[in-house]
């Protein structure tokens, strides 16, 4: 079976595409329907309406609020599959959702005067209120934590193991931005792709491992420390056979930092190992290149800090941490250098001096 991510990418743009021509008829229909009806409706300040429809309003009014914070937010961070469709399609469909909430609150103060007066229909809104009030009110919960990491002064401070513009795919504290955070031992771990000056992480339908710009990228150690351990005995899996969910790690590489913090380097390619075991490297050292080795659907680099050596003790923990005078972009915005954290979708590159 051949499910590349070429195809993956032409099924979300074409499922951007369609939803944004749903929501599009969804607002000119509504457009219609409130020009239509726009002698009967009043402003509701000027209408003797009951007290009933006030508290609807304003729940409709919250409700939307929550929507225009919450659904740019879970497309712009939460979604992972953000980096495989095209930055127009994206924001034009944003737009188009931001404008219905925008319409839905300015028609949130204006009421006909035949919806006071009937029962159904006032029955009807109030229920949609309620849905949306839950549904978006849970998104709400989800923006709560989406942006959350420890400080500075409590992130291990290490450089960036590459050298270009890189892309975060999963990173982040919480488990709906990066997956790790499910597991303990690899909480705050970052998974990262080498991308272009578009944003593509691979050209053509990313069908061979050489269509992916991080493949054969030369690894450097982001930190001072020993080599304590290499495993280089497995080759870079073709990506149609998937990835090697018996071996996570597939080639490895533990660096000890110090007494209690050991950093892995994984999904190397088992050729051009540049260290041994025992070694000790410096900052910058040349150590390996990337491949597509254990449980990876396609070549990236995974990054960790823990707190014992053995790669996914179940008893061992995550460490924060975060990359030296880097430049990231989150949401189309530079941040400039320093030590930010990063995000699902952040892209970053190191600042040179
Ligand atoms: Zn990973």
């Amino acid at each position: 079976m051949k499910n590349t991510f070429g195809y993956l990418r032409d099924t979300y743009q074409n499922g951007i595409v369609i939803a944004a021509l749903i929501f599009l008829g969804v607002l000119l229909v509504r457009l219609w329907y409130v020009r239509k009806e726009i002698t009967t409706r009043s402003l509701i300040w000027k209408a003797k309406v009951p007290a009933l429809v006030w508290i609807l309003k304003l729940i409709w009014l919250i409700t939307m609020l929550l929507f225009l914070l919450n659904i740019p937010t879970w497309f712009l961070s939460v979604a992972s599959f953000k980096p495989l469709v095209l930055p127009l399609l994206y924001n034009t469909f944003l737009i188009v959702l931001i404008s219905i909430a925008v319409m839905e609150i300015i028609l949130s103060f204006t009421v006909t005067k035949s919806l006071a007066e009937q029962f159904i229909k006032r029955m009807v809104f109030l229920l949609m209120a309620i849905f949306c009030l839950f549904s978006f009110g849970f998104a709400a919960l989800i923006f709560k934590g989406t942006f959350d990491y420890p400080s500075v002064a409590e992130c291990n401070i290490i450089e960036m193991p590459v050298k270009g513009k890189w892309l975060a795919l999963h990173a982040g504290e919480k488990p709906w931005v990066n997956y790790h955070g499910n597991y303990p031992p690899q909480k705050f771990s970052v998974d990262m792709v080498k991308v272009d000056e578009k944003g593509n992480f691979f050209t053509e339908m990313g069908e061979k491992n050489a269509d992916f710009l991080c493949f054969n990228d030369s690894v450097f150690s982001p930190v001072n420390g020993t080599v304590l351990k290499i495993v280089n005995t497995f080759p870079n899996q073709e990506i149609a056979n998937g990835p090697d969910t018996f071996n996570t790690a597939g080639n490895y590489m533990t660096i000890q930092m110090t007494e209690n913090k050991f950093l892995f380097l994984s999904h190397l390619s088992p050729d051009n190992i540049k260290v041994k075991e025992g070694d000790t490297i410096s900052l910058g050292d040349h150590l390996a290149s990337l491949g597509n080795s254990g449980n990876s659907t396609f070549p990236h680099l995974h990054i960790r800090i823990q707190n014992k050596p053995v790669y996914n003790d179940t008893t061992a923990l995550g460490l924060p941490f975060r990359f030296n005078q880097i430049n990231r972009n989150r949401f189309g915005f530079w941040s400039g250098k320093g030590t930010p954290y990063l995000n699902r979708n952040d892209i970053f590159y190191r600042e040179n001096e």
